[in-house]
């Protein structure tokens, strides 16, 4: 069948929904789906021992489910998984449901295409399913900042009373919250906050957030997406249909042109954020007090204070400068939802960063050891480089295909030196041969699991007081480590062992 568009919940039972891939976002789909009476066919191109055990485990979970009476779909409603072929559309799908990994040219959409079958992400699954009396959405992307932004807006609207959750993207699967809303204790909801990929809004092509914002633009994932055009406008998604305002970075003009090509509803603005002293219609800085020019009775006279800088960071003192940029867009967001002044400021002190994201690990000798191995490309490595004043910087990993001749250029005259780690340090090194031939570089031609403690303890021999030794590598860690997690507690506890060691 083609052309088939379900648009609730109930549309789904009886219906042939075939999810791509069986992971963290394939798995709530497709236990939602069977739940709603769909008859759900999971297909998974590798075929290893814990596809088997996941796939296991779900069939015996949809068993149960239809023995018990539950369901509702009639005896062709259940799971099955096909492990080993995640290419072949199978017989008679209405509708593929994909997880965001999945890229576009994968031979399993083309078929669908073909087919004329709908695809849809987890996102796009999760808004159809919304009930009725749903929550409105705030919707939060952007190459970096994502997280922290949105788990700012959650402590913000949390603090104004709103009964809400940082949600999607995050690593709660919105399929789950949007079926649970409302449905038992604890998960009504007044608004979300949610942060979404540019995978996921790829394929979301009927979400309307109430208000979004789009936190910067720089190249990632172009393997994926197929160039940068197709990357942005897959980020601009965001902004469609909003309703209240599209928050941009007055300092990305690529993310204000999203917004100027957005089909938003009427009344809809526009609203900047900057660093700088705010015109009409933004939020920005002025002598240290964040300020708000769009949400106030008479915004050519009149400005609200929201909060100070400090209180973003209060622990660590002073906030890098990305984090402030992600306060005001997060504060922007909150506003537009109608949020008091006052909730800013106690939203945003009681906020704690996720660890590896400029985490302050310990001063050892003087020097100020600081965790940023979030900082997975080059966008975010510059961000975070920009923050301190001299730096000895560990980096390095896999590279992705990026270049690093414009983040060394901008960086070289914080470095102090630099220690390379990873796969592809030559990238880095080459780069810093060109823009910073006078920065002293050590080239650790390890990638066991000591590597990280003997650099930093050569980064511990560079570094002078009143330096700061920053791992932010601009790479993935997948080279060395499991995840970016595996790597900055590689780094803490290399720097335990130093402070142990009384260096
Ligand atoms: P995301 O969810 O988009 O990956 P995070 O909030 O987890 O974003 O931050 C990831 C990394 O990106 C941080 O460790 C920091 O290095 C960098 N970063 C955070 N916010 C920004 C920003 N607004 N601009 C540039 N880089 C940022």
């Amino acid at each position: 069948m083609t052309g088939y568009d379900p648009r609730a919940p109930q549309d789904f039972a009886g219906r042939h929904v075939t999810v791509a891939g069986l992971g963290v976002s394939g798995i709530p789909a497709a236990r939602a789906l069977a739940g709603l009476g769909a008859r759900v066919t999971v297909v998974n191109g590798s075929d290893g021992e814990r596809e088997r055990a996941q796939a296991a485990e779900l069939e015996q979970w949809a068993a149960a489910r239809s023995a018990s009476g539950e369901g509702g779909g009639g005896r062709r409603a259940g799971v099955t998984v096909r492990l080993g072929d995640g290419e072949t559309l199978p017989e008679g799908t209405d509708v593929v449901v994909t997880s965001p990994g999945w890229k576009p040219t994968s031979p399993l959409f083309l078929a669908a295409a073909e087919a004329g079958v709908p695809v849809w992400g987890d996102v796009e699954l999760a808004w159809r399913l919304r009930g009725p009396d749903a929550a409105p959405w705030l919707a939060v992307t952007g190459t970096n900042g994502k997280t922290t932004t949105v788990r700012m807006l959650a402590s913000i609207l949390a603090a104004a009373g709103l009964r809400t959750a940082a949600v999607g993207n995050i690593g709660v699967p919105l399929v789950d919250v949007v079926l649970g809303e409302g449905r038992a204790e604890g998960t009504t909801y007044d608004v979300l906050a949610v942060e979404l990929s540019s995978y996921q809004l790829h394929w979301a092509p009927s979400v309307r957030a109430h208000s979004a914002a789009v936190l910067n633009l720089a190249p990632d994932h172009l393997d994926w997406h197929g160039s940068m055009t197709a990357y942005a406008a897959d980020k601009g998604r965001i902004y469609e249909g909003n309703t209240v305002a599209c928050v941009y970075n007055a300092a990305d003009p690529a993310t204000e042109d999203l917004v100027r090509a957005a089909d938003v509803e009427e009344g809809c603005r526009a609203i900047g954020f900057t660093l700088g002293t705010p015109g009409p219609s933004q939020v920005g800085v002025v002598d240290g007090i964040l300020v708000d020019r769009a949400f106030v009775e008479n915004r050519q006279q009149q400005a609200q204070e929201l909060a100070e800088i400090a209180d973003i960071a209060p622990a660590s003192g002073k906030p890098a400068p990305h984090n402030v940029a992600n306060a005001l867009a997060a504060a922007a967001l909150a506003r537009a939802f109608g949020v008091p002044a006052a909730a800013v400021r106690e939203g945003l002190r009681s906020f704690h960063p996720d660890p590896h994201r400029i985490q302050h690990i310990a001063d050892v000798a003087g020097v100020s050891y600081v965790d940023d191995s979030k900082a997975t490309n080059t966008h975010a490595a510059e961000a975070s480089l920009a923050a301190y004043e001299n730096i000895v910087w560990v980096a390095g990993g896999l590279a992705k295909g990026a270049t690093f001749d414009e983040l060394v250029r901008t960086a070289a005259g914080r470095l102090r030196a630099v220690v390379l780690i990873g796969a592809d340090r030559a990238l880095i090194r080459e780069a810093l041969g060109r823009h910073a031939p006078d920065v002293p570089v050590v080239d650790l031609d390890r990638t066991d699991t000591g590597a990280m403690s003997e650099a930093v303890r050569l980064a511990a021999r560079l570094a002078e007081a009143g330096d700061t030794v920053l791992l932010a590598p601009a790479c993935a860690s997948m080279d060395m480590f499991v995840n970016y997690n595996k790597r900055g507690e590689a780094f803490a506890d290399a720097v335990g062992e130093l402070a142990a060691a009384g260096h």
